[in-house]
């Protein structure tokens, strides 16, 4: 598969990613978008995609 053979679905240009099931580009902001689209991630994906550990520290 060439990713540079699809577009990003959200803005249109030549897709460089293949995420989170969605072709995006560069843009930070088209991958977030494929992110929420997706449902978002359950859990550990959405904390590593903020910087702070997978495992869960605040587990009671
Ligand atoms: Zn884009």
């Amino acid at each position: 598969m060439n990713i540079e053979d699809y577009q990003c679905q959200f803005c249109g240009k030549t897709a460089k990613h293949f995420v989170f099931a969605a072709f995006t580009c560069d843009d930070d902001v088209c991958i977030e978008k494929a992110r929420l689209e997706r449902g978002g991630p359950g859990g550990h994906l959405k904390k590593k995609a903020q910087g702070q550990p997978i495992v869960p520290l605040d587990r009671e």
